[in-house]
């Protein structure tokens, strides 16, 4: 059986770092010139030596986007069932550690959030809850699942990571997408970060897209929280994970998010900081290397940056974001999981996509496709 862990122990972090920061205005221009490119290529787009090429990578990424996808961009809404977490993650505000009134949403409570986000015109609900596993179990998911899945045309997930057979299960339910991010592929970081709970097994959690990939789900989401180490050298281990992923279960669709650290109740500083240029040229090495591959953008982004990037090559945003349980209609107060920092209503988004000569879409086609 295969697995990403045999190809990532094969890679040695200071080796990878050393080789991104020694690429060369050579090694940039030879990954722009090409049709198909690689891992090195990629290293290559993310290094610094890429930045004076910018103005480039951004017009190349445009193109590629539009290409692919048309002038669309894809709407989801988060919608948080629980704050229930048995981790210490040093960086959210969920951390068992922190304390805070936990809330887990009932049926009832559930069907009033599903009223009050299907009334803004969502079609495509992601689920997200801490990783709570008596609480917020598979039993939980399924009973919730059935609330849910008769308003929604797609249900993404952000939840523990689970075994096979629960995706499978799940699946049945209606689950299409399971978002499951690493955080970081440093290894010795991702022990200091998570000291606690079931999430500090780092390859529990970096086999999980494998057994994600067998249980045959419709697409994985993939990212690091930009934040806790050497982005650039992060995200070529994300993207290690992508070319192993698509090559093995090639049936799955694919998307990268760019999670930055944001303040939170008690919260964490970024050992790393990436400024919005930088993040400019991830968001286009993504793209140039990778044409299929839909890229993310949440609300911890300004809306300055957000109106700026739609074009650059992101293929869905959120927006009207709450990230406490019950935001939306039962409980407004509860404790957010992070900060957001793109405040505008879905309307005031969908205004902006559309002056850009943009069309918002609240169904995702390809799933609409798949099941006929
Ligand atoms: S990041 Fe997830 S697992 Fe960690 S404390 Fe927050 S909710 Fe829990």
């Amino acid at each position: 059986m295969s697995n990403f862990r045999e190809i990532f122990d094969q890679h040695n972090w200071r080796d990878i770092k050393k080789s991104i920061y020694s690429k060369t205005a050579i090694d940039v221009q030879r990954a722009l010139s090409k049709d198909k490119r690689d891992l090195e290529d990629f290293k290559a787009l993310i290094s610094p030596a890429a930045m004076p090429y910018l103005e480039q990578m951004a017009q190349l990424s445009h193109q590629l986007t539009q290409k692919r996808f048309g002038k669309t961009i894809q709407m989801y809404v988060p919608m948080y069932l629980s704050n229930e977490c048995q981790n210490i993650c040093t960086y959210c505000g969920f951390s068992l550690d922190n304390p805070m009134k936990r809330r887990t949403l009932n049926g009832a409570e559930i069907l009033k959030e599903v009223e009050v986000i299907k009334k803004i015109g969502y079609d495509h609900i992601l689920l997200v809850t801490g990783e709570a596993n008596k609480i917020v179990g598979v039993d939980y998911f399924q009973k919730a699942m059935k609330i849910i899945r008769p308003h929604f045309s797609h249900i993404s997930m952000e939840v523990q990571p689970l075994e096979q057979v629960d995706y499978e299960l799940l699946m049945k339910e209606g689950l299409n997408t399971v978002l499951v991010y690493q955080e970081t592929y440093h290894q010795e970081d991702y022990k200091l970060h998570h000291p606690k709970g079931k999430k500090s097994n780092f390859y529990y959690r970096l086999d999980t897209p494998d057994r994600l990939g067998r249980a045959g789900v419709h697409k994985i989401g993939l990212g690091v929280l930009i934040g806790l180490e050497d982005w650039r050298t992060d995200s070529f281990f994300n993207a290690l994970h992508l070319d192993y992923l698509e090559k093995t279960y090639w049936r799955t669709k694919y998307s990268v998010s760019f999670p930055r650290l944001r303040p939170f109740s008690g919260g964490l500083e970024p050992k790393v900081v990436i400024n919005e240029k930088e993040l400019v040229q991830l968001i286009c090495a993504y793209r140039i290397f990778n044409e299929e591959i839909e890229l993310s953008l949440s609300t911890r982004e300004s809306e300055k940056f957000r109106n700026n990037v739609i074009k650059l090559g992101i293929t869905s945003i959120s927006a009207d974001s709450k990230t406490n349980p019950g935001g939306y209609a039962v409980e407004s107060e509860s404790l957010e999981q992070f900060e957001i920092n793109d405040h505008r209503s879905t309307a005031e988004i969908r205004e902006m996509i559309q002056a850009q000569g943009y069309e918002p879409v609240w169904k995702d086609w390809d799933m609409v496709y798949d099941e006929r």
